[in-house]
């Protein structure tokens, strides 16, 4: 099969749909990869890395689409990729469709066999293709409020570590899932002390066994949560209830009880954050405000600032589906590996995923 990988064209999206281990991949199992000429460049993959590796560099956009069957991306296409779509061609992306009716309808027309990267799903719930970018959020999210809790950066001018004879820092996050384990494991390296709270005691429980008497686990409720907060230094907001608005666990009378200086990382954003003051998207150009004299960071693709590793740690996740599908062709994929049917969004002119239909008003 032809593989195709565009230039990522979305507004700062320095990610690539494949890296040269991915290139290797594909070629070892006997496939052709057509890359657009500097599209791994944000993410610090010249040309020459996949050439290395078997790949071809063409020059436009158009001639990648035009050639591949297959073609990887990153994010969802945007309205000026739409006239690249055609019948047959299979397209593997994060997709999130529910929000986009016109990409939808360009889908359904051109007959694209549409695979969204975010519900492909195991038999056990787990979206294996979305945990890679909630753990580089959410150890990012200790290393941006250690930055911001600086003085020059606003902060407190706390150090989360400590120093002997000092005390360290206090962390506490909210919500013990992909996104809250990796924020609680960065701060628990630095020697901070840290408080963890989420509302499932089977999960409390998973992580006491983890990490003992270094991670303070707490029940998640109103009264605990406004306790923890309002000793928090840095308070890091990752809860999830999938399909719904982040619930607002934080309030703002919580959010005034914290010292000023003190730092606010809402990874649940892109869920409409979990801080009653977290009413705002930031951007990696701008990504701080403060309220109450608290420091809130609020980006919705932290994931974007590292783009080297984001791009490693998506690929190594997507790359043995794509090969899955070049070398058994899509029908047979698609029988024999559940996990991916589930991804399936649009195949050959219907929408074949139900909470999209549903979302748009289209017929399932
Ligand atoms: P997850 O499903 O792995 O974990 C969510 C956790 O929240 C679960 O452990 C659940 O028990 C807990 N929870 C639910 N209700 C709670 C409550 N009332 N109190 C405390 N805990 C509660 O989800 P995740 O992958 O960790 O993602 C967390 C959030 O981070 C999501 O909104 C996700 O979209 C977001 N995210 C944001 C970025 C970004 O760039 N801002 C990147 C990746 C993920």
């Amino acid at each position: 099969m032809i593989i195709g990988v565009p230039k990522e064209i979305k507004n700062n999206e320095n990610r690539i749909a494949i890296s040269p281990a991915g290139v290797d991949a594909l070629i070892n199992a006997g496939h052709q990869v057509i890359i657009e000429k500097g599209a791994g460049e944000g993410s610090g993959f010249p040309d020459d890395s996949f050439v290395a590796h078997g790949a071809k560099i063409i020059n436009s956009a158009a001639e990648v689409w035009g050639q591949a069957e297959m073609i990887l991306k990153v994010k969802e296409p945007l309205p000026e990729e739409y006239g690249y779509f055609r019948e047959g061609l299979i397209l593997f992306t994060y997709l999130h469709l529910a929000p986009e009716p016109e990409l939808t309808r360009a889908l359904i027309e051109k007959k694209v066999a549409a695979i969204a990267y975010e519900t492909i799903q195991l038999d056990s719930g787990a979206l294996p293709l979305l945990t890679p970018m909630s753990e580089v959020a959410g150890r990012m999210s200790v290393q941006i409020g250690a930055q911001f809790l600086e003085k020059p950066k606003g902060g407190k001018g706390v150090l989360l570590a400590g120093v002997p004879g000092v005390q360290p820092g206090n962390v506490v996050v909210i919500g013990g899932g992909v996104v809250g384990t990796n924020a609680a494991k960065m701060a628990m390296g630095l020697g901070a002390n840290v408080t963890l709270l989420d509302i499932n005691p089977d999960r409390l429980r998973q992580l006491d066994d983890l990490y003992g008497g270094r991670l303070h686990t707490v029940m998640s409720n109103s009264y605990n949560i406004a306790e923890a907060v309002k000793k928090a230094d840095l308070l890091v907001g990752a809860v999830l209830i999938p399909g719904r608005r982040a619930p607002r666990l934080v309030t703002e009378e919580m959010v005034k009880s914290m010292e000023p200086g003190s730092v606010i990382v809402d990874v649940a954003i892109d869920q409409g954050g979990v801080i009653a003051t977290s009413d705002r998207v930031t951007t990696h150009s701008d990504p701080t405000y403060v309220k109450h004299g608290v420091v809130h960071y609020a980006v919705a693709n932290m994931p974007g600032a590292v783009p080297k590793t984001s791009t490693m740690a998506l690929t190594n996740v997507t790359i043995p589906y794509a090969v899955q599908i070049a070398s058994k062709g899509l029908e047979r994929s698609l029988v024999e590996n559940r996990p991916l049917a589930r991804g399936v969004n649009v195949l050959n002119g219907n929408v074949t995923y139900q909470a999209v239909a549903e979302s748009l008003n289209l017929s399932y």
